[in-house]
């Protein structure tokens, strides 16, 4: 028997595949990792095939040394699914099979744990009798009385009772009247507690409904949905028991939610519902801790996942529903590569195992949307908070008239009242600044230069920390002291400008002296719990007011907040990116969502510049429909998504006029491949080559190469090519293809 093996996949340089023989008695199928001989080392390999017959002449055929694993590491459907992925980017097999295991695994860094438990290595009734022996040896005393129920008890429990066990245990070793034992130990994630012990409130009859319509389908592992809930509609129980459905009919389920949405408070609370079925997958778990989690989910023991992103990819076996949460989120687009995207590996996934998927959002995307109308998902609604709660009411404010009556703050006076009013009741607030940050950039008066970027062609953002003030590029990280002088002509008149969360935060605290006021931006969520330390105290109503970027919009349910505030809703809104006005409405109806969740009604208010803006006051009256309405008939006439297909071919090169000439060739080439291929003229809409508006990000300068596409087959035909043309890659130049990109920057 022979094995075609894919050797190395952890190498940059890219895999390839080679046979082996494989040895008598030893057992394997595809998705089994190898240890192969390889020149003279010993590499790490894949099994994609197992056939009976080499081409290969056998005796230059090598032999597989050993299994990795006594069991696949990748599973059939997951080595197909790679397999799928790589053909649709173009990319090497190596480069998707890397998604399916823990990136430690692969190489070979974590280690099982284990964990030391003492024993009695006596009869019990001897127990009393060498107690005695033990005379003034109190510690020792108290250990063996501890193990004298004849059951393990580990290092953590020991030490409870005694300090500084060890001494004693070697003692108790030594006299032969314990012994120790090593049993491996699945780490257990932070806050997830293991026993089932919730059976979830009584339905709304809105979520009995819902949960009618998916049932049908889930017993058949088949359906798409599309769930369009208003905030506060209490998805999440209608996630849960749907799972709860899969799990009684002894199939898996996997719930995928934003990274930023996994919370403490959310992991505890699931793992309090499906208790030892429960596994959690998310970046902040430790190397171990997610070895861990894999394993429990490979060996069918977790069989309920809920994971950020990349726990797409998980090991599940007879897999039933596949949920994502806040389906809207631009998280689920990786855009590292191999780049994809959630909601089309889920819709893989689902299709290829029978499982349901299903999409929930209260501002669902304009592609699912789109997609629901065609009749692609079902779609299903729940248009009221539970509880009968009313959506918050928002109140928009003209900052052009706080201006006019000489109000030169950041908080015009109707947010002054309205947070006034809500700290002397007892309440939360929650303020949306989307910037972080204290001043977004620094320009000189007299010539109008913002300081910018050494590496980056950005302006630099004022930050000030620890008593000291700096310049950050939020692209490269560059850091730079506040220039007294203009760098550009010398002046004098450096002046600061753009308020972002830092000077909230600030303001927030000069307003309320005392007042416990906490930030939650990218700057204080650096690190393994930061975020989670920053929403404990929040909960706990520790911190009355929370200042935040858009990382507070999403998904948190604190029922003691009644009031947001969004301070430049006009932020978003002017992005150069066709999504800008998608992005703003999702932003602003989320954040108003976290208003009022509780007992008290919520308000919001929302300054803006442009209180007559569409987006700004459909979003005011949670009007999702009119929205998409609206929003659908701009895209029809100005020719973007879903109506077509943006690709680029972005250039990067430490040389600015290498990147433009590899940018004008591969326009050429491009130019030529359409000459050849008359029918895509009639989809192609633009076709052009330029500097993208940042021309320069970490000492990396950028051209690139756009495509406006008619959306159809042909389209994903001519997608191919194009992603071809950036695999062949050139020196000093980086070029990199982009289906669809989040933004065009
Ligand atoms: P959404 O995700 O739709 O914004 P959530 O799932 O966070 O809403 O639910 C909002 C709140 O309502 C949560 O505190 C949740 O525990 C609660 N909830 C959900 N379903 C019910 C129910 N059937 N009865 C009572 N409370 C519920
Ligand atoms: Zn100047
Ligand atoms: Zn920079």
């Amino acid at each position: 028997m022979y094995a075609q093996v894919i050797v190395d996949i952890a190498s940059e340089a890219g895999a390839h595949t080679y046979t082996y023989r494989i040895p008598e008695g030893m057992e394997l199928c595809p998705g089994y990792r190898v240890q192969v001989p390889f020149g003279r080392q010993t590499k790490e390999g894949v099994v994609l095939k197992v056939e009976e017959q080499s081409d290969y002449p056998p005796e230059k055929t090598k032999e597989i040394k050993a299994p990795l694993e006594d069991y696949p590491a990748i599973l059939p459907w997951l080595l197909e699914l790679a397999g799928e992925m790589a053909g649709v980017n173009h990319c090497p097999l190596a480069e998707t099979l890397r998604l399916m295991i823990p990136p430690d695994m692969r190489r070979q860094q974590v280690s099982v744990r284990t964990r030391r438990f003492f024993q009695l290595d006596i009869p019990r009734e001897k127990v009393a009798e060498e107690r005695d022996k033990l005379g003034k040896k109190t510690r020792c005393r108290m250990i063996l009385d501890l193990l004298s129920d004849g059951a393990g008890h580990d290092m953590e429990e020991i030490r409870t009772l005694v300090r500084d066990p060890g001494p004693h245990l070697k003692e108790l070793k030594e006299r032969k009247l314990i012994r120790e034992t090593r049993e491996e130990w699945l780490r257990t994630p932070e806050g997830l507690s293991r026993s089932a012990e919730d059976d979830g409130p009584e339905l709304t009859p809105d979520q009995e409904e819902v949960i009618g319509q998916v049932l049908p389908s889930l017993k058949k592992g088949e359906g798409r949905f599309l769930l369009h809930g208003v905030t506060g509609s209490g998805k999440t129980e209608v996630f849960m028991r749907l799972v709860q459905h899969v799990l009684n009919a002894g199939r898996s389920a996997l719930i995928l939610v934003p990274e930023i949405a996994l919370t403490p408070q959310m992991v505890a609370w699931f793992g309090r519902r499906f208790g030892e079925a429960a596994a959690v997958i998310h970046s902040r778990l430790g190397r171990g801790e997610r070895f861990d989690e894999w394993r429990r989910i490979r060996r069918g023991e977790a069989r309920v996942v809920i994971g950020a992103r990349s726990a797409v990819f998980s090991p599940l076996t007879n897999l039933g529903l596949i949920v994502i949460d806040e389906e809207h989120e631009q998280s689920y687009l990786s855009d590292r590569h191999p780049r994809y995207d959630v909601r089309d590996v889920a819709l893989s996934r689902a299709l290829r195992e029978h499982a349901t998927l299903l999409l929930a959002s209260a501002t669902p995307s304009m592609l699912s949307f789109a997609k629901a109308r065609k009749g692609l998902y079902t779609l299903l609604e729940m248009p009221s908070r539970i509880g009968g709660r009313p959506l918050p009411e928002v109140t928009v404010v003209d900052m052009r008239r706080e201006l006019e009556k000489g109000n030169r703050s950041m908080f015009s006076l109707p947010l002054q009242k309205a947070l006034r009013t809500c700290v002397e009741q007892g309440h939360q607030a929650m303020l949306l600044m989307n910037h972080r940050g204290y001043y977004s950039f620094v320009s000189c008066r007299r010539c109008g230069e913002p300081v910018k970027c050494r590496n980056c062609d950005v302006s630099l953002t004022y930050h000030f920390g620890g008593g000291e003030a700096l310049l950050h590029c939020h692209y490269c990280g560059y850091t730079a002291p506040v220039p007294r002088v203009c760098p550009a002509c010398g002046s004098d008149r450096i002046r600061y400008f753009g308020a972002g969360t830092q000077k909230v935060e600030d303001e927030v605290r000069h307003m309320f002296p005392g007042l416990s006021v906490g930030r939650m931006d990218m700057d204080t969520t650096r690190g393994k719990s930061g975020h989670a330390g920053i929403l404990e105290k929040f909960r706990s109503g520790e911190t009355r007011i929370l200042v935040g970027t858009q990382m507070i919009a999403k998904g948190l349910d604190f029922p003691q907040v009644t009031l947001v505030g969004v301070l430049a809703a006009d932020m978003t809104l002017h992005f150069p990116d066709y999504r800008a006005r998608e992005r703003t409405f999702q932003l602003l109806t989320q954040v108003s969502g976290r208003a009022g969740r509780g007992e008290t009604p919520g308000q919001v208010v929302v300054q803006t510049y442009q209180p007559e803006n569409e987006v700004i006051q459909l979003s005011a009256r949670q009007d999702y429909r009119s929205f998409y309405e609206s929003e659908i008939s701009r895209r029809r006439t100005a020719m973007y998504p879903p109506f077509t297909v943006m690709v680029r071919l972005l250039v990067e090169s430490g040389k600015a006029e290498r990147a433009e000439a590899q940018a004008r060739r591969l326009a050429e080439r491009v130019g030529s491949i359409l000459d050849a291929h008359p029918e895509w003229a009639a989809i192609r809409l633009l076709f052009t080559v330029e500097q993208p508006p940042l021309t320069m990000i970490r000492g990396r300068f950028r051209w690139h190469v756009l495509f406006k596409l008619r959306a159809g087959s042909e389209a994903e035909r001519l997608c191919g090519v194009l992603s071809g043309l950036a695999e062949e890659r050139q020196e000093d130049c980086d070029v990199y293809y982009e289906y669809n990109p989040s933004a065009m920057m």
